[in-house]
């Protein structure tokens, strides 16, 4: 009997994992079709400058309009889209949409936005991404030093010369380069100051701790300061309460992110937000 149910038990797991794995296969076959028929879209969340309490910027956020499963979340197909590599043509998708929606902002009065893209560490390091960046800025005749590319931390440590290297090449056409989700990977602060980064954005685990955990409050107080000290600027991400806002004024943080200031918003919302705070 116990033979039996080691066997059948083994089985079942094996059953489990292969269902998960043509689960997986199916969605990668969808987000091939989903790549070919354009069935993205870009939400963007408004970033504030917290002193001047202003919308300075936005940050580009990717949803995949599946047709039949609705809004899919990032963070269920770009591993997959990395994992399959898909991810440059999303990411170079991404870069001309972001490009375009400047060039429309800067002809209606929304210059002043600075707009943040994501990019995926393999990305990052594809050969042409620079030219391919060059070109669009050219194409469309934007602003770059109001664009700014986010890499995470962890994406970075996988290639970390060859990143660093092409950071600083994308760096020297104009545009700001953000750690992103800092304080989630190593966060070694060697890092802040070797790589050629212009911003730093904390993740939203620390501004969500700063509340909860026990010190972390004071963490969060000296990297801002760290930060600063390395002429670095800050963003603090998943802003949910005024309680965390009042800190982070408190100890200068430079700028926010978060639901309590809004959502994720389409372009429209976006323009119709930022017409009623002027
Ligand atoms: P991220 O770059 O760290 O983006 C911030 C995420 O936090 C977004 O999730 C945003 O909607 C969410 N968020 C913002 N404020 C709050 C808040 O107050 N509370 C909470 N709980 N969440 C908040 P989203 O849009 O689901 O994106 C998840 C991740 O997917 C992003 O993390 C980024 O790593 C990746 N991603 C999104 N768009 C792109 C893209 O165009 N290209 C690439 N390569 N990755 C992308
Ligand atoms: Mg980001
Ligand atoms: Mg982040
Ligand atoms: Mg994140």
């Amino acid at each position: 009997a116990v033979k039996k149910e080691t066997k059948d038990s083994h089985a079942y797991y094996s059953t489990e994992i292969m269902e998960k794995n043509i689960r997986k296969v199916e969605l990668a076959n969808e987000l091939r079709q989903a790549v070919d028929n354009g069935e993205f879209i870009l939400l963007y969340q408004p970033i504030k400058n917290l002193g001047k309490k202003k919308i300075v910027g936005v940050e580009a956020l990717i949803r995949w309009k599946h047709p039949v499963k609705g809004f899919v979340s990032p963070v269920e197909f770009i591993p997959l889209a990395e994992e399959t590599g898909m991810i440059y043509e999303i990411d170079k998708w991404v870069l001309r949409t972001v490009s375009r929606q400047k060039k429309e902002w800067e002809e209606n009065g929304l210059g002043y936005l600075k707009i943040s893209i994501n990019l995926s560490g393999s990305s990052l390091v594809k050969t042409g991404l620079v030219e391919c960046i060059e070109d669009l800025i050219e194409e469309y005749g934007i602003d770059c030093s109001l664009l700014q590319i986010e890499v995470t931390e962890t994406a970075l440590m996988e290639n970390i010369r060859e990143s660093a290297v092409i950071l600083e090449k994308i760096r020297r056409i104009g545009i700001k380069i953000a750690l992103d989700d800092f304080g989630t990977g190593y966060s070694s602060f060697t890092y802040l100051k070797n790589l050629p980064i212009d911003v730093v954005k904390l993740d939203r685990q620390f501004i969500w701790d700063m509340m909860n955990v026990d010190q972390v409050d004071l963490i969060v107080k000296s990297v801002i300061q760290l930060t600063h000290d390395l002429l670095l600027e800050i963003v603090a991400e998943g802003i949910e309460t005024e309680k965390q806002l009042d800190y982070l004024m408190l100890h200068n943080c430079d700028y926010g992110q978060g639901y309590l200031f809004s959502r994720p918003l389409s372009k429209e919302d976006i323009e119709l937000l930022c017409c009623q705070h002027e």
